[in-house]
């Protein structure tokens, strides 16, 4: 069975990811002695190391040393930290408070509600009933068969769907079906129209219902479910005092436009960054920290002049790309995919739209899932919150003869906790050869420790100069020093926490002042002298 296999996204089960993030301490459910909360996450303390080692790597490519432009000067980025909770007027502005919603529907047997465009999915891939009603239906043709139907419905739908139509009154639901296919025999009914059908008690009255994918039951009409969370200021608590947790960082970047300008020497074009933590009710949270309730985003704006958009739209495709490759995604996981003109947001403009960049994730294998979004989102913003605020966020350009106009936008924005799940499922390689049975192969530089210090046994003569090194190394990179347990137990947690070397301090050390380095990915030793360690793990580092 050769590596590829093994590195095959499709054969590699989330359960297992998800257990050695907890057992080795990179994410915890959040509240977990209480039961955890659906949707929270904690990061634990290599998961924390992990997530800033990725967050300061973007942050040091965005603000501290930003890309090169396309005609060869350095760009200009400054930085933000915003207020999570802004005045509600934002979100009036930005299209949140009206638009920001998901189509819920409420099922009038049990009350669960589900997500109007994910119904059908739920029905076909996840709900009982509808799987073991499906069986009763003709094998080959998939014709009905009413006698099949009905004894169903008088057994097994009477466990699993008691509220469905077909289970409480199998003769008239039946009747009305038999009905729909005599009277059109050359249109027969495809399966959603049947069991719509299943689902109608009262045709004549109420139409052709939707099922609820839990009980059978019929599901209301659709109303938006509000994806913001509410909380109030103040001591007096009524409608004045609501405020909105934020669901993006970035309208704190477009509140602040104007103060950067005014207090900074950036000229257009030009770009605010920020990473922060945002909110989003979401209805379904799954995939682990795929989809959570709070979560953080690495957002930036850039901010240009109308005619050069386009441009900097491509230019800043491709440099996310790229950037993805350079923490150690591989090309063969990463999709480019344009939106859709049917999916693009309120703000798109003039069908430049909106490119994602996409993993391949064990849980979307072999299709992908959103990591980043790079959206031309036009004058959207500003222009909102000029209308709504009254204060002029027109640039007047005095490079371009004193020209006024409203600056448009390309906005990179990228998950930070989808980016830690990313790295998290790229770097899980199983291996059958090693103790561990499995290893992380971050790159030198996102891997919480670089290295770990492992005196052979816990004599005096192997622990000190071990502690001199770890003393040494410390300074400048992040080690362990790990002296209890057998040499083995602890290369297999090195492995498993994805330390790229191990330093092992044994009799030789002593004799010639040589250490070994035991290589993760390889597992291949060598010898370094004791001097030249710090040299040797710099050298990975920028590797
Ligand atoms: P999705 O379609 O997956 O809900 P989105 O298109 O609404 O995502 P954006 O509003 O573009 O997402 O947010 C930018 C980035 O923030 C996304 O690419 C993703 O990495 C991250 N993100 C959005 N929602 C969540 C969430 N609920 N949990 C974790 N990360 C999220």
């Amino acid at each position: 069975m050769g590596a590829d296999y093994l590195k095959d996204f499709t054969m590699i089960d989330m359960k297992d990811i998800v257990a050695l993030c907890k057992r080795r301490g990179f994410i915890f459910p959040a509240s977990d002695i209480y039961g955890g909360l659906n949707g929270f996450w904690d990061f634990g303390p290599l998961g924390v190391e992990l997530k800033n080692n990725l967050r300061d790597r973007w942050w040091k490519d965005m603000v501290v040393t930003p890309p090169i432009g396309p005609d060869g000067t350095p760009l200009q980025i400054v930085g933000l930290d915003s207020a999570i909770i802004q005045n509600p007027k934002t979100w009036e502005a930005s299209g949140h408070l009206d638009g920001f919603s998901d189509p819920m529907q409420k099922c009038s047997g049990c009350g669960h509600l589900v997500r109007e465009d994910h119904l059908w999915d739920i029905l076909t891939t996840s709900s009982r009933w509808f799987d073991s009603a499906l069986q009763e239906f003709e094998p080959v043709t998939g014709g009905i068969d009413s006698p099949r139907l009905m004894s169903w419905a008088k057994s097994k739908g009477k466990k699993l769907a008691p509220n469905l139509a077909l289970v409480k009154n199998p003769e008239v639901v039946l009747s009305f079906l038999a009905t729909r296919i005599n009277g059109q025999p050359d249109a027969p009914p495809d399966v959603q129209e049947i069991f719509r059908h299943l689902a109608t008690g009262q045709l004549h009255e109420t139409g052709l219902q939707e099922p609820c994918p839990l009980c059978g039951g019929t599901l209301g009409e659709a109303a938006p479910f509000k994806l913001m969370f509410e909380s109030n200021t103040g001591v007096e608590q009524g409608p004045d005092s609501k405020v909105y947790l934020r669901p993006e960082t970035a309208q704190g970047i477009f509140l602040n436009f104007k103060n950067v300008m005014d207090s900074t020497r950036v000229r257009m074009p030009f770009g605010i960054a920020q990473v922060g933590k945002a909110f989003r009710n979401e209805v379904t949270p799954r995939n682990f920290i795929f989809r959570g309730r709070e979560f953080e985003q690495m957002e930036m704006e850039w901010f240009c002049h109308p005619d050069e958009a386009a441009k900097w739209y491509e230019f800043w495709i491709a440099e996310r790309k790229a950037w993805w490759r350079s923490v150690g995604l591989s090309d063969d996981n990463i999709l480019m995919r344009k939106h859709e003109t049917d999916e693009l947001a309120h703000y798109a403009k003039d069908g430049l739209g909106t490119v994602d960049v996409e993993y391949k994730f064990p849980f979307t294998a072999p299709g992908y899932g959103e990591l980043e979004g790079v959206a031309h989102r036009g004058d959207f913003d500003l222009a909102q919150h000029q209308a709504h605020s009254g204060q002029k966020l027109e640039y007047l350009d005095q490079a371009r003869d004193n020209e006024r106009y409203m600056p448009h936008v390309i906005e990179p924005a990228a998950g930070l906790t989808r980016g830690v799940l990313a790295l998290i499922c790229e770097a899980y390689i199983v291996d059958e050869n090693r103790p561990s049975g499995v290893y992380l192969n971050f790159t030198p530089a996102m891997a919480p420790k670089k290295a770990a210090i492992l005196p052979l046994s816990a004599k005096p003569e192997h622990v000190e100069p071990a502690t001199k090194l770890y003393l040494a190394l410390r300074e400048d990179f992040a080690v362990d020093l790990d002296i209890k347990q057998n040499i083995g137990k602890r290369y297999a947690r090195q492995d498993e926490i994805g330390t790229p070397y191990c330093f092992t301090i044994d009799n030789d050390t002593v004799a010639d002042g040589t250490v070994t380095v035991r290589d993760r990915n390889t597992m291949n030793q060598e010898r370094v002298s004791m001097d030249k360690v710090a040299e040797y793990l710099q050298e990975k580092m920028r590797g």
